[in-house]
């Protein structure tokens, strides 16, 4: 990602102080994906800045919502599958789930039980870490159902959560950090 692709999409990516509760700086994607040329900029950016190699992983895993959104189309120019890792409750059985704590509660992921074989190894993609707590919970959910994981991309990365270290000893990639 060169400095002038870097440069336009943070231009397109939108802050919104208080959304979705006081305190938070929500970083909206969406801009990116309407934009012709900031999509073909995303995608290949990813594709760029894969953790592993193209050989290191047989199927890519991404995260509702907006893991949803670019996941299966790196997937198929990368020629690899997509496996979708849902809320708890959308996913018809059998399935594996994974509960988490959130700050205030918990919540739980699933993924189809037969999505994943034996010991493959899956890539796990969302739009933006945090604290991490998604991340390490599809990563449980992954290794719980059978599978490797073989790295983790995201789009973005918030500084100062310490949230790719939360994951572990695995390769990452982050395309942009923003406070
Ligand atoms: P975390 O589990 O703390 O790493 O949070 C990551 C998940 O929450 C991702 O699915 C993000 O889409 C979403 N998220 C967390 N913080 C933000 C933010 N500031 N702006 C937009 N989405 C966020």
């Amino acid at each position: 990602l060169d400095a002038a692709d870097a440069d336009y999409l943070i231009s397109l990516i939108r802050s919104v102080p208080g959304f979705p509760k006081q305190g938070i700086m929500f970083r909206d994607f969406m801009p990116v994906f309407a934009d012709a040329r900031g999509l073909r900029i995303l995608l290949d950016a990813l594709k760029a800045n894969l953790p592993v190699g193209i050989d290191d992983f047989d199927a890519i895993a991404g995260l509702e919502a907006r893991g949803f959104l670019f996941g299966p189309a790196m997937a198929a120019e990368l020629g690899k599958g997509f496996i979708v890792v849902r809320k708890a409750g959308k996913l018809p059985p059998p399935t594996c789930t994974e509960s988490y704590s959130l700050e205030y509660g918990e919540a739980s992921i699933e993924i189809e039980r037969e999505a994943i074989a034996p010991g493959e190894r899956i890539l796990i993609v969302d739009d933006l870490i945090a604290t991490g707590g998604s991340a390490s919970a599809a990563r449980d959910l992954v290794i719980q159902c059978g599978g490797r994981v073989a790295g983790f991309s995201f789009v973005m990365e918030l500084l100062g959560l310490q949230g790719l270290q939360a994951l572990g000893d695995y390769p990452t990639s982050s395309l942009l950090t923003m406070p």
